[in-house]
């Protein structure tokens, strides 16, 4: 009889896309206690089940509350203020106060200090630096990240972080003279991190936030690298990194329009994997499981375009064909990163000498963006902070299933987590199904009837409040965190 109530309850055990609702029989199936299959012992409710139906759809209910707080004028005067500054090249004048980054520089820290005057200073306000040479920095120069840290009110060590880059430059990256407005790349993105200060600041979370503001970027990804070396002096633990550079155009250099997608790259194989996880990976999997992936996973499943009016296209690529990012300095340390950047790029529209040529215009200014898409761009970013500073840290999983008819799934209790959802999908699935396989307390279960060999496991932790962390794989290289740690 046992048997029989299991396979009627479809939902625990067969992953793929659940049904909205369980079928009766998983309620009356499976009341307090043990699971009826196993001898093993698991802890599986049907409360816990209906925490874990529930849990999703509370998080999309209270995002927009500060998602909505948004505003695209707001970003549109700071892009129109940044672009004031005449160049932001990152060799241009550090101490004039009205042209150059050094100006942009002090007026992106009062903007910090204005939103943390707000709540109470609410903010640290920090700007490391590091005096750098290189390619395309043939005299040393200092670079400077301009950064405000809302502080977690319970987990203040665990971080998730936002960044755009506010140098700019032209068709000749060493050209420190000429006007180089940056409207879009990276006005867009250093607007969008002031923003995100502003809304979120108003608001309390249990772990940290950090808005960052970076240099050097076009000479080297040097204020991303600076910053990534700066988290791990502190001793951070990032949960999530996003940079947001080129986020506030909705027209391509050949007329394409798409002001419904954004793009989210993120890297496959981890930029601090070493030979011994290569190997781990080709044996078992696990190449499209990296902590930046799931991420992206999370971004995705985290918009509900019907109400948004955004779409996230996952780019299953660390960033553009040739191209880079202040992500990837922080991906080759082992913290989780994605690249936000608009669906389609104009690129007569970036690293361009401002001019006209036949009729057609050059140049990175203000005419050629869309606020209306920028402020989207930002909704998405600040309900996906909103939601990552609520949730614990995913765990770091195990599976064992070699040669045996059932799977193990283990994992590392992880500090606010109150219960674990363990999630199932096919190798060849693109993402994890709607609903978890089971919720519990525990810190490891044991899924009957299920041959490893065929599935990707993972596990999410969720909060008291039921916020609940990306899903973090179980395959050799998934844990949320650098690999040395792990090990
Ligand atoms: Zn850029």
């Amino acid at each position: 009889m046992r048997e029989g109530r299991r396979e009627e309850c479809s939902l625990p055990l067969t992953g793929g896309d659940p049904p909205e609702k369980p079928p009766p029989a998983c309620g009356r199936g499976l009341g307090e206690g043990m699971f009826p299959l196993t001898p093993r012992k698991i802890s599986f409710t049907l409360r816990d089940m209906n925490r874990a139906l529930l849990a999703l759809p509370l998080l999309a209910l209270a995002l927009p509350l500060h998602a909505q707080e948004v505003s695209p004028q707001r970003l549109k005067t700071d892009v129109e203020t940044l672009v004031g500054f005449g160049t932001r090249h990152t060799m241009s004048s550090p101490t004039d106060p009205k042209r150059g980054i050094g100006a942009a520089r002090a007026w992106a820290k009062a903007q910090f200090a204005a939103s943390s005057a707000a709540c109470g200073q609410c903010l640290t306000i920090v700007t490391p630096e590091t005096t750098v040479t290189g390619e395309r920095v043939p005299t040393p120069t200092k670079i400077v990240d301009v950064v405000a840290i809302q502080r977690g009110t319970e987990r203040p060590n665990e971080v998730v972080i936002v960044a755009g880059h506010i140098d700019s430059r032209v068709s000749d990256v060493m050209n420190v003279t000429a006007d180089a407005p940056g409207a879009n790349d990276d006005g867009s993105g250093t607007a969008l991190v002031l923003e995100a200060a502003r809304v979120l600041s108003a608001h309390k979370f249990p772990t940290t936030i950090v808005y960052a503001v970076l240099s050097g970027e076009e000479q080297g990804l040097y204020g991303g690298k600076l910053l990534a070396d700066y988290a791990k002096a502190q001793g951070w633990t990032v949960k999530a990194m996003f940079n947001n550079d080129i986020v506030g155009n909705s027209r391509g250099s050949d007329g394409l329009v798409d002001d419904t997608h954004v793009r989210v790259f993120s890297e496959g194989p981890r930029g601090d994997g070493d030979a011994a996880l290569g190997r781990a990976q080709r044996a078992i999997g696990g190449e499209n499981d990296s902590p930046s992936r799931n991420l992206s996973r999370w971004l995705a499943s985290l918009t509900n375009p019907a109400k948004t009016g955004l779409a996230v296209r996952q780019v299953w690529r660390a960033d553009r064909m040739g191209r880079g990012g202040d992500h990837l300095p922080f991906e080759a340390l082992g913290y989780p990163a994605v690249r936000f950047s608009v669906a389609v790029e104009n690129y007569d529209r970036q690293h361009q000498d401002l001019r006209t040529e036949q009729g057609r215009p050059y140049g990175d200014t203000v005419d050629a963006m869309d606020f209306a898409y920028l402020a989207k761009v930002t909704r998405l970013n600040v309900a996906g902070l909103a939601a990552l500073a609520r949730a614990p840290m995913p765990p770091v999983a195990t599976v064992k299933a070699a040669v045996q008819t059932f799977t193990d799934v283990a994992w590392q209790p992880v500090p606010g987590a109150v219960r674990y959802a363990v999630w199932q999908r096919a190798t060849d699935a693109p993402g994890w199904p709607a609903r978890p396989v089971l919720t519990t307390s525990d810190t490891h279960v044991t899924l009957p009837g299920v041959r490893g060999d065929d599935w990707f496991f993972g596990v999410s932790a969720i909060a008291a409040d039921g916020s609940m962390s990306p899903v973090a794989s179980a395959v050799p290289g998934g844990g949320f965190g650098p690999q040395q740690a792990q090990h």
